[in-house]
């Protein structure tokens, strides 16, 4: 069986460090907001390159922080791709904030910014720039448009530790960016994590009372703030991951070269190979018409696949007052896509073997 993602198996190489970790902190008696936690924030921050890292509980909240942090007044617009993750969406409405919905670029997935311009309004806040897949979006017309209208750019880098647009690393290519340490993230924590990193001291500051009640010294409050904050164990295990993340991402641009060279399928729409060096590739997506089939037929093989996702956020049940907007190309991207097996642990000969079989398909 080729497993699309064995988590065991990716912590597998970190077993020592990360049993050596939870050990000491669990000897250090102190579990929440302590050294560990400020280790990894400046380990990340530096990873990123950015000034600051503030950690936070979850990706969503690190969102939703940094969208409450700007304090943006009531039902402000924020500008999302329509094919995001629905974390990227949930996090402008419990900011209070309204999310508008933009079509992706059918040949990247990513938020075409060709179409951002004529959804801005007066009430238009920021731009909520979606690195899905771990393909960074393309900074340069957004950063243009942000200048143009006043408008901040918030990352949401959950899917792309260690991508890079024109030499920066994802988490620096705006005002502020979330990242989520979900287990099966790039970097994963073995639980929930997530960290917003930002160069804005005044925002960082802000954000690190924002996670815990506002507050900075023990019961003194000084803003109405979340409990969102990374603990000790989690910053631990990611501080001895952390070190391995550029070789984690290198074998995934491997894997992603060999899909990329090797399927040959006439029906099958492989992703753009452009930025293939400067990408994450937190998954590995293709298209392909009859997608069900494919799955089954991949199935039957013992091959294990993903969909990324299958309901488009307009058509969920959370968001019912989006029924009926028309929105083809996300609709086209969730009827067609799938993720194939890809993780630092997959072996090539696994690859190879999702190539041959993928080429061989007929329906
Ligand atoms: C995972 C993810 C999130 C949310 O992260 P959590 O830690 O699960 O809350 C947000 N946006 C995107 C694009 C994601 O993939």
């Amino acid at each position: 069986m080729i497993s699309f993602l064995d988590l065991y198996q990716v912590n597998a190489p970190h077993r020592e460090r990360i049993d050596g970790s939870i050990e000491r902190v669990v000897q250090s008696g102190w579990y929440i907001l302590g050294k560990e936690g400020k280790a990894f924030e400046e380990a990340f921050a530096a990873y990123c390159e950015t000034q600051y890292c503030v950690g936070v509980a979850n990706g969503l909240d690190a969102l939703t922080l940094i969208l409450k942090a700007y304090e943006f007044p009531p039902e402000s617009e924020v500008i999302v791709p329509a094919n995001t993750y629905i974390a990227s969406i949930l996090a402008v409405t419990h900011a209070g904030l309204t999310p508008v919905l933009v079509e992706p670029d059918l040949s990247t997935y990513l938020i075409d910014p060709a179409l951002i311009e004529a959804k801005i309004t007066p009430k238009t806040k920021a731009i909520l720039a979606v690195h899905l897949y771990g393909k960074c979006c393309d900074m340069q017309p957004i950063q243009q448009l942000a200048q143009k209208y006043g408008l901040k750019i918030i990352e949401d880098a959950a899917q792309a530790h260690g991508a890079r647009y024109a030499g920066k690393k994802a988490g620096n290519l705006g005002d502020a960016a979330g990242f989520s340490f979900y287990p099966s993230k790039n970097l994963g924590a073995l639980g929930d994590g997530g960290a917003i990193t930002t160069n804005d001291p005044a925002l960082a500051e802000r954000l690190s009372y924002l996670r815990n009640y506002g507050s900075n010294v023990k019961y003194f409050n000084d803003y109405i703030g979340l409990n969102s904050r990374l603990d000790e164990i989690q910053a631990a295990i990611l501080s001895a991951k952390l070190p391995f993340l550029e070789a984690e991402n290198q074998r995934r641009q491997q894997q992603a070269r060999l899909y990329l060279d090797g399927i040959n399928h006439p029906d099958v729409t492989l992703p753009a190979r452009t930025t293939l060096d400067q990408d994450a590739w937190h998954i590995f997506v293709i298209r392909h018409p009859k997608r069900e089939q494919l799955i089954d037929y991949l199935k039957e093989l013992g091959i294990q696949t993903v969909v990324h996702y299958p309901v488009p956020p307009h058509q969920q049940k959370a968001y019912a007052e989006w029924r009926d907007f028309s929105l083809p190309i996300t609709e086209k991207i969730h009827q067609e896509v799938i993720s194939l097996p890809l993780s630092p642990v997959h072996r090539d000969e696994e690859i190879l073997q999702v190539i041959e079989a993928i080429n061989r398909f007929s329906v």
